[in-house]
């Protein structure tokens, strides 16, 4: 097959994809709608978490609010090990530095969880 140059988008399908969440001149993929419609149930299901906790990091109980890098939404069994990442036993807020302990922290008998 022949490649043709990228033509640039005209103002109405540039309006399109903006009206879309579509980055513009981005080479990102677009986001199907199955995908687009999970992410928001993950940020809702990540708010009543938030909620939840009472806004602390369910594992250092630090306060999460304000901090840098943003707190995060983590699935203790992985989605790619079964686990459903919009239940709200499978998930739990936490700050980033426990985010980043436990995600290094696997143990390898637990198939793909993470604690
Ligand atoms: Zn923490």
């Amino acid at each position: 097959m022949k490649r043709t140059g990228i033509k640039p988008l005209s103002d109405k399908r540039r309006k399109e994809r903006l009206l879309e969440g579509f980055i513009p001149n981005s080479t990102l993929k677009r986001i199907s709608n199955k995908r687009r419609k999970q992410m928001v149930e993950e940020k809702i299901l990540a708010r009543m978490l938030w909620i939840k906790q009472k806004g602390f990091c369910n594992r250092c109980k630090g306060v999460l609010f304000g901090t840098w890098p943003p707190p995060s939404k983590h699935e203790i069994i992985r989605r790619n090990a079964g686990g459903d990442p919009l239940s709200e036993e499978n998930c739990e807020i936490l700050c980033s530095a426990c985010h980043q302990d436990v995600t290094l922290n696997v143990d390898i008998k637990d198939k793909g969880v993470h604690r």
